[in-house]
This record gives C-alpha cells, sequence and structure tokens, in this order.
C-alpha cells in the first residue's frame, strides 16, 4: 500500500503551547504599532492569512497587499530573530516517525494553516523540512477546506496520482472534517487542541497519543 499523508504542523508534528505564535504575534504588533494586537483571536486551526484579516477588522483597518507585503517583511525578520531560540519543539515521537516513514514508498505532504515562510522555519528548525516537497500553506486558501484541495493538486502535480489511500494525521476535529472532504482516512493524535473525547465524537479512523501507534500502518 502506497499512501499520500498528509500532516497538519501545530499540534501533530510541533509541539502546540503559547509560544509557538510569538513571532507571528510581534509581526503583527510591529505592523499595527499595538501590544497584544491578537489578544482573544482563536488561531487554531485556522489560516495565518485568515487570522491577519481579523486582526486588521478588530483594529478598523482595510486589507491591502501592500500591508500583506509589509508584514511577510516583519514577519520574516521575527521569524530570523527566533530561529535559535525553542519556541519550536518537536511533538511526541514524530521525529523517529518521519525519519523512518521518509524511507518507505509513501508520499509525505502538509496541510496547514502556516504561511509557506513560517511551516519552512519551524520544520527547518526540527530538522523535518527536507520530507515534504510540497504542501497547502495559509496563503493558498482562508479556508482549511481550500487550503486542502490546493494542497491535494499540488501533490497530484509533483508525484502523480500513483497512490492507494490518502491519509491525514492532525490535532483538530477541523481536520477530521478537512478529511472527509478530501475523501481521505484520518488519524487523530491526542497532543493538541481537542481532547480525546471530542476527537473520538466525530469518529475519525483511528486516534493515537503518538506515532508509534500507527508503525503497523505504514512501515
Ligand atoms: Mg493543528
Amino acid at each position: 500500500m502506497k499512501a499520500l499523508i498528509f500532516f497538519d504542523i501545530n499540534g501533530t508534528i510541533i509541539k502546540r503551547d503559547s509560544r509557538t505564535d510569538i513571532p507571528f504575534q510581534k509581526a503583527i504588533d510591529n505592523l499595527l504599532h499595538a501590544e497584544n494586537a491578537m489578544e482573544g483571536v482563536d488561531t487554531s486551526a485556522r489560516s495565518d492569512k485568515d487570522v491577519f484579516m481579523e486582526v486588521l477588522r478588530n483594529h478598523r483597518q482595510d486589507f491591502s497587499e501592500a500591508k500583506w507585503e509589509e508584514f511577510m517583511k516583519l514577519y520574516h525578520h521575527q521569524l530570523e530573530k527566533f530561529k535559535d531560540t525553542d519556541v519550536w519543539r518537536d511533538n511526541a515521537d514524530v521525529l523517529s516517525f518521519l525519519s523512518k516513514l521518509c524511507d518507505t514508498e509513501h508520499i509525505l505532504s502538509l496541510i496547514t494553516g502556516e504561511l509557506n515562510i513560517g511551516a519552512k522555519y519551524k520544520l527547518e528548525k526540527i530538522g523535518v523540512w527536507q520530507y515534504f516537497k510540497t504542501g497547502g500553506f495559509g496563503e493558498d486558501g482562508l479556508r482549511r477546506y481550500d487550503i486542502a484541495e490546493a494542497a491535494l493538486s499540488k501533490a497530484k502535480h509533483i508525484h502523480g496520482s500513483c497512490y492507494d489511500e490518502i491519509y491525514i494525521i492532525g490535532d483538530t476535529i477541523l481536520d477530521i472534517k478537512t478529511a472527509r472532504h478530501l475523501g481521505a482516512k484520518v488519524i487523530s493524535i491526542t497532543t493538541g487542541s481537542n481532547t480525546r473525547e471530542e476527537l473520538a465524537a466525530e469518529k475519525p479512523d483511528y486516534i493515537i497519543d503518538c506515532f508509534s501507534e500507527i508503525k503497523h500502518l505504514f512501515l
């Protein structure tokens, strides 16, 4: 069985905590000349661009491409500042799982609300960015379904359709719904935003606490 496996990032590959989004928050504060401009905004499972637009609305500002470009420069600067700190850490046993998975014929990709540049910095920090040739990112759509559709069409463009099954691995209920949308199987991991009970209520194909529990599927 050859699978096309889409990984979520925050809460799945990267340990999710209050510090994970600090570079993004600081870039927004710098853009708006504000402090804690993102306070009260729920970022879980959302596109970074969608979050950016909500913060602008909260501050009674219109979105423009110029503002977006300015933000991207500020965000890049913050990512560079934080790349040698420990704000991004690997989640559970993801490193050993990915290093074994990359020696198989399975195709690895990403579906994330992270902007491509943020995903690159985070995954380079923990040494796994090179495993993913492509993915759907925060600039590919404002909604998770749009990002997932973009991820699937990019994967098909690069790898063709020579896989037997599609899987999504993620920590939220939205990852489960996204998998249904794509016609994919879904593996929910309990290390993120939703509890085991919340995830179980949506009936994912598998619920795991760590990646070694799905070794039998892929290795
Ligand atoms: Mg997540």
